[in-house]
């Protein structure tokens, strides 16, 4: 039988680094894969539709909401967010590692449906470079990045809603933290147990 995966949330102020390191780390880990969310957001220069996000309408996300598609949803920086739930189960059912990139909002939605789910919050060093890499990003107008900054305080008070905290200063650091973070997960007894039945049935047989 396969065990099922473990769901982790990974939530962040936009700009704390959640994308580069959520990217680097599946290139580091087998057997883990990231959810794709649905987004009423407008596509950015260098996105791709159904690799960053899938890009829909506000009245395609409300079709989606009326069949129950979403594991959870939020309403993030005035546009919707959704996590499909399908896609979700079919994943941990085939005993694949999930991450949500999701914001507090949805990791607590999630958390409450699903009290096994792993949360992780990623921090920024300070709130000089928080905002020093919404600007280098180039990817939001200014606008949107004040009012991005307006809301991050907020969002970061939410860390200790969370399993595991990891402060994005060094990138590779962070990165070292994340694959600690899955790594260690994957050693608990009763994953190993299911893993490992035939060496351990030969050891005590
Ligand atoms: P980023 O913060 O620069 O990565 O900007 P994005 O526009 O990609 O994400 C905006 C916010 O929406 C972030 O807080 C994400 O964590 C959140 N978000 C993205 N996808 C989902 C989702 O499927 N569900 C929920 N609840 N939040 C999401
Ligand atoms: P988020 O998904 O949380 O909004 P991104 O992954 O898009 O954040 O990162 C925001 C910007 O900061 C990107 O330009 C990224 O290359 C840069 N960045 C991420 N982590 C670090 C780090 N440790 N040091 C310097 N720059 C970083
Ligand atoms: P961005 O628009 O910059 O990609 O993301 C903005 C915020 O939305 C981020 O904090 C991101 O984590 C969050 N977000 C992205 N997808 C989802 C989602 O499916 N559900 C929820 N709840 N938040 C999401």
């Amino acid at each position: 039988m396969t065990a099922k995966g473990t769901l982790y949330t990974v939530s962040a102020p936009s700009g704390a680094g959640k994308t580069s390191l959520v990217n680097a780390l599946l290139e580091r880990c087998e057997g883990l894969q990231v959810s794709v969310s649905h987004t009423t957001r407008p596509i950015r220069p260098g996105e791709t539709d159904g690799v960053n996000y899938h890009f829909v309408t506000e009245a395609e996300f409300t079709a989606m909401l009326d069949q129950a598609a979403f594991l959870e949803h939020a309403q993030v920086f005035g546009n919707f967010y959704g996590t499909s739930q399908r896609w979700v189960e079919q994943q941990l059912d085939a005993g694949t590692d999930v991450i949500l990139e999701i914001d507090w909002q949805g990791a607590a939605q999630v958390k409450r449906l699903l009290p096994e789910t792993r949360a992780i919050f990623i921090l920024p060093p300070s709130r000089e470079t928080l905002e020093q890499r919404l600007t280098s990003r180039g990817q939001d107008e200014r606008a949107i990045i004040e009012s991005r900054m307006a809301e991050a305080v907020q969002e970061m008070s939410h860390y200790i809603e969370s399993d595991f905290l990891v402060i994005n200063e060094d990138f590779d650091a962070a990165l070292a933290d994340l694959v600690a973070i899955i790594t260690s997960q994957r050693l608990q007894t009763n994953r190993q147990a299911s893993r490992l039945g035939p060496l351990l049935e030969n050891l005590l047989s």
